[in-house]
């Protein structure tokens, strides 16, 4: 009989899971998932768990979709994967066309990925080489402090999460980093672009591209910040001739209220990372999105200069392209960034009921993002560990990021499903206020 615990001690005899402390284990249930349904996940035991974090941020439209479902089941039986150099198939072709009408109006190319981190480096090496081929070397990369762009090596040396970056910081290519704006308002971003355009005037001739996380650091603490610094950093960037490169990984598909982050001021980057929502969160799947003076600097005859000869095996995967257009589908066909508003507005008048309570420094939201930052707590004392083991006692999937609870759930959450999810997470602090978790 599969129960979690069997399942548990199956899995750690062969599994070594992600950003884990494995050693966590030997007292940190690990929890098997039988199947998923809408924003729920059914553990072995029949107990469900409201997956408020979207499973790493993926998921849209819940799990086992309906319509991704019917649409993945008609593509299997066609074709489920070929490689997509000398060769190509309907799905990433019909994806690539849809992208190019979605995404800001220069991005005009789609290079195909399979994952965020990879997506980030392929930009990073197209960004390098776009400029060495039209004879100037720029090896330098600039980012924002507390970024997140992923865990390979070329993403690493642009992101600043030092739990996930100081370890492996003799290995990484050349990077600085400008200060974030240090909070939502204007003047925090005319304070950020100052520094930006005082570095660019020393470097910008150094620099290949400017990379960020547009409105919403993720991982580094879903760190929020004003619009007007993308605007800014735009036309900063064409200033000094350095790319930009809009780490939308996170932040596309609707997260932020609309589509993509960089709509709310209608800039159009050098270059777009998208993934995670991408495919509803159903395959890993990632582009670069790029325009045709990028494109155009590497068409040439085959000896004249190098073409971008970067490649992943699983890259513009039919399965995973299929999920996508499903996903799109789902846009197209109903008004999600409507029905998001009026979530995101919901959500709004709850979670400022989390100032009444002493250890909680600031709330913040952007779109389909919301995050209470707690103070008072050291590091060692683990209150986000505390807080996800006690929300999961509540049917509640939450998984704090330090000292920062944040609630990204699917776009199809319901309500009363918001209500569970932040009174978890309220009585979750407030107990441990009193030390009861
Ligand atoms: N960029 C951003 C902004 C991300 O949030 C992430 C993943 N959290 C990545 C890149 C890396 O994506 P992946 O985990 O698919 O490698």
């Amino acid at each position: 009989m599969l129960n979690n615990s069997t399942m548990m001690q199956r899995d750690l005899e062969v599994i070594w899971h992600p950003c884990t402390q494995m050693k966590d284990h030997e007292t940190l249930p690990l929890i098997p998932i039988r199947s998923g349904k809408g924003v729920y996940l059914y553990d072995f035991e029949g107990n469900s768990y409201i997956d408020a974090v979207s499973s790493w941020w993926v998921n849209l439209f819940g799990h086992a979709n309906p319509l991704i479902n019917r649409r993945l089941k008609a593509q299997i039986d066609k074709l489920e994967h070929v490689l997509l150099a000398g060769f190509t198939h309907a799905p990433a072709i019909e994806l690539a066309h849809k992208l190019v009408a979605l995404t800001p109006e220069k991005l005009k190319k789609v290079f195909y990925v399979d994952n965020g981190s990879s997506a980030v480096e392929a930009a990073l090496k197209m960004s390098y080489h776009y400029h060495l081929n039209r004879g100037k070397k720029k090896a330098l990369f600039l980012s924002l402090t507390n970024s997140y762009h992923g865990e390979t090596l070329g993403a690493l040396a642009v992101g600043d999460v030092s739990l996930y970056k100081e370890t492996y910081e003799p290995l990484l290519i050349a990077n600085e980093q400008v200060p974030v704006p240090k909070d939502q308002s204007e003047e925090a971003a005319r304070e950020a672009l100052k520094i930006l355009e005082n570095l660019l005037e020393k470097r910008g001739e150094e620099i290949a591209a400017f990379i960020l996380e547009p409105l919403i650091q993720g991982a580094g603490g879903m760190h929020m910040y004003h619009p007007s610094y993308l605007l800014g950093a735009r036309s900063l960037t064409l200033k000094y001739d350095v790319h930009l490169i809009a780490d939308e990984i996170m932040t596309g598909f609707g997260r932020t209220g609309e589509m993509f982050g960089c709509d709310h001021v209608a800039i159009s980057p050098d270059f777009m990372t998208l993934s995670k929502g991408l495919t509803g969160g159903y395959l890993p799947l990632s582009v670069v999105m790029t325009t045709e003076e990028v494109y155009n600097a590497f068409y040439c005859d085959y000896n004249e200069y190098r073409a971008f000869l970067h490649s992943h095996s699983y890259t513009g995967n039919p399965l995973a392209c299929t999920a996508a257009l499903a996903t799109l589908e789902i846009f197209e066909t109903e008004d999600v960034l409507g029905r998001n508003r009026r979530l995101s507005t919901y959500i709004e008048k709850k979670l400022v009921s989390f100032l009444e309570l002493p250890t909680v420094k600031e709330v913040r939201q952007q779109g389909m993002v919301a995050a209470i930052e707690l103070q008072g707590y050291d590091a060692k004392e683990r209150v986000g560990l505390i807080l996800y083991r006690y929300a999961l006692t509540r049917g509640v999937l939450l998984r704090p990021l330090g000292n920062v609870i944040y609630f990204m759930p699917p776009y199809t959450i319901k309500k009363e499903e918001i209500d569970l999810m932040m009174a978890v997470a309220y009585e979750g602090i407030e107990r441990l206020n009193r030390s009861l978790v």
